[in-house]
């Protein structure tokens, strides 16, 4: 037997059930191919992708510009660790603080790599920049936040199954309630060592939950003013996903620490980073932090071709319109049935809230048969269904699933 062979979907279900952990429950679709706003399942059906691996694929499966730079860069060097220098990681670091406005960016590989990456420069920052007592650092950060799998970003989740059995955990962590000002002004007075106070623009995992208007740009200057640094995890939001560049953009919101993953590769490869300015970044000297793969040339490679399609192609403008119509047209779809109940969110970054409790498979149902129909989306937190195709949508395609998904859920209300 050959180590490769096609294999039927169940083929390919049951080899992941038998020799992979059970870390997910993933939607029984196996897929082999993808191009655009398109995937393919091994039996050659093809479906519109809603959920884009998390908002990672925002520039559409295997955008020929970015496996041209990641075939190219692979065949000419790929690793050399940050032991030596390579002819790229400068020049991304140029090209990608230009392109966000910050000074400096520190290159790693995951999202949750560069949340914790972000985390150390903050608290770093504290005791050597705001002069607060060594270990007694304070980062507040909201409740039902989502930031990542590691041990110390699990140690600020409420989310039990993400930590029962999984401590003990780090300390430093206060945490809040999301989009409360007033939560956060308390926090920062009753608290005379807080170094950060880190969120999601958009709480995305926990269900695309937009904060009321303002509410980030009233946080950045709460923290102004007690000299605390304002933290943006974009992972999810960023890169053009909301309608904006960045969701901060919204508000005409600086961060003092940037976090971007996800679609800062198109979804060709992980690359995550932190961008900050001089005053901040400088904490990190020599052996302070680093990664094996963080800042490798295939990863600056395609970081510059992923932002560029950004750009080349106005994927944000893009995003905003297309958003729009669609929650216009879900909108309707709420008026018409009780089954669901609300349409949210900013851009392509969307969910609808299916009426059901929290436990029920509701959502679940719909979304397999979403599959049968040819689109692919899954809930985020029982009973609320993410939407976020790649944002190289046309208006045909979006209304093309708009009636994908009206018709399925209307199935369902008979
Ligand atoms: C996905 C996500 C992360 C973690 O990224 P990984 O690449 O999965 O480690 C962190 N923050 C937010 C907001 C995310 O959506």
């Amino acid at each position: 037997m050959a180590v490769l062979e096609k294999l039927t979907s169940q083929q390919a279900i049951d080899l992941e059930n038998k020799y992979g952990a059970h870390n997910y429950h993933p939607l029984p679709v196996v897929l082999s191919k993808g191009e655009g706003v398109y995937v393919w399942d091994v039996e050659g059906k093809k479906y519109y992708d809603f959920l884009s691996a998390y908002s990672a694929v925002n520039q559409g499966h295997c955008h020929p510009k970015i496996v041209d730079a990641m075939v190219n860069q692979a065949k000419t060097l790929t690793l050399t660790s940050r032991a030596f220098y390579n002819d790229m990681l400068g020049q991304y670091e140029k090209f990608a603080t230009e392109y966000f406005g910050f000074d400096k960016l520190l290159p790693m590989n995951t999202g949750a790599e560069a949340v914790e990456t972000a985390l150390k420069i903050c608290r770093k920052w504290a005791y050597e920049v705001k002069g607060i007592d060594e270990n007694k650092a304070e980062i507040i950060v909201c409740k039902n936040n989502f930031h990542g799998r590691t041990t110390t970003i699990i140690s600020f989740s409420n989310d039990p199954v993400a930590r029962k059995n999984f401590g003990p955990f780090t300390n430093g962590f206060i945490k809040i309630e999301y989009d409360n000002l007033q939560a956060l002004e308390e926090a920062l007075e009753n608290n005379k060592n807080v170094a950060g106070f880190m969120a999601e623009p958009i709480q995305g995992e926990a269900g695309v939950y937009v904060p009321s208007e303002g509410y980030l740009a009233a946080a950045k200057s709460l923290c102004e003013k007690h000299n605390v640094l304002f933290i943006a995890d974009e992972v999810q939001t960023g890169i053009a996903r909301t309608g904006q560049l960045l969701a901060v953009n919204h508000e005409n919101v600086q961060p003092d620490i940037l976090i971007l993953g996800k679609a800062l590769s198109g979804g060709a490869y992980p690359v995550s980073a932190v961008l900050a300015n001089d005053d901040i970044m400088n904490v990190i000297r020599p052996g302070n932090h680093g990664s094996t793969f963080g800042g490798n040339p295939i990863a600056a490679a395609v970081a510059i071709a992923a932002l560029e399609v950004v750009k080349d192609e106005n994927l944000a403008e893009n995003a905003n319109r297309l958003g729009k119509i669609f929650r216009e047209e879900i909108g309707k779809l709420v008026e018409e049935t009780k089954l669901v109940t609300l349409v949210r969110g900013k851009g392509l970054l969307n969910a609808v809230v299916i009426n059901d409790s929290e436990e029920s498979d509701t959502a679940w149902n719909i979304c397999m048969k979403l599959r049968d129909n040819g689109l692919l989306a899954k809930p985020t937190h029982g009973n609320i269904i993410r939407f976020a195709p790649p944002l190289v949508m046309n208006e045909e395609q979006l209304m093309d699933c708009v009636s994908i998904i009206k018709k399925t859920i209307l199935e369902f209300d008979k």
